[in-house]
């Protein structure tokens, strides 16, 4: 019983981490002219902080190679 609890505790955090670090990483690509945004490393034209994911991206926010807006990427 003791054992079970443990393992729980241990695969529990991972999964539950796992779960929302994926949205948050993923990558978006702008259909217009290829640009990836990658959350890891933000937008530093646009003073995007790094581990800032798509989704919290501002509404006014364009793509820094061609202008296009956040519609217009789609996941990678
Ligand atoms: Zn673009």
């Amino acid at each position: 019983m003791k054992k079970l609890f443990l393992i729980f505790l241990i695969i529990f955090p991972f999964v539950f981490a796992s779960g929302t670090s994926d949205e948050d990483a993923q990558k978006y690509e702008c259909d217009v002219c290829g640009y990836t945004y990658n959350p890891a490393k933000g937008d530093s034209k646009a003073d995007i902080p790094p581990g800032t994911s798509f989704k919290n991206l501002p509404d006014n926010w364009k793509c820094p190679r061609c202008g296009e807006s956040k519609s217009g990427f789609k996941k990678k």
